[in-house]
């Protein structure tokens, strides 16, 4: 195992990544969370499911697979949240495991308009992460 597999949160599956998310579903080329952080209602996070850190070290049935992950993860989030329009980010500067953040915007409400930003954060009880895993999940299984 190299340095950077064993620094990457992703693939440890402890208590940093539980610190910053919580699993909703595996899909076919994926995993995908819910961000703990929801100042954007729905904001997960679709993660491949290997350690690759460059979107060319997958092959082109891998990109496509994992970006029809990442687009029926978005039509769940629409269908359930209506935002008015969807960030997706992927930069993995800090931590170089393809992975792409799905980040729902919604008309008024904060960064409307502009690229959004971690902060300010907002964070829900367990019971409230408990719901919306339910019903990503839910939507995500139709
Ligand atoms: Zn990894």
């Amino acid at each position: 195992m190299d340095d950077k597999i064993q620094s990457c949160f992703y693939c440890e599956k402890g208590k940093k990544l539980d610190s910053l998310m919580l699993k909703i579903i595996d899909l076919p080329y994926s995993v995908v969370y819910l961000n703990r952080n929801q100042q954007h209602r729905g904001r997960c996070i679709v993660a491949y499911r290997r350690h690759k850190s460059e979107y060319f070290q997958l092959d082109a049935e891998e990109n496509a697979g994992f970006f029809a992950d990442v687009s029926q993860t978005a039509q769940a989030l629409y269908n359930l949240f209506h935002p008015g329009k969807i960030n997706y980010a992927t930069f993995g500067d800090l931590v170089p495991h393809v992975h792409v953040h799905v980040v729902p915007k919604y008309e008024g409400e904060v960064q409307w308009g502009i690229p959004f930003q971690n902060e300010p954060e907002k964070f829900l009880s367990d019971s409230e992460y408990h719901g919306l895993i339910r019903q990503i999940k839910t939507e995500l299984l139709k």
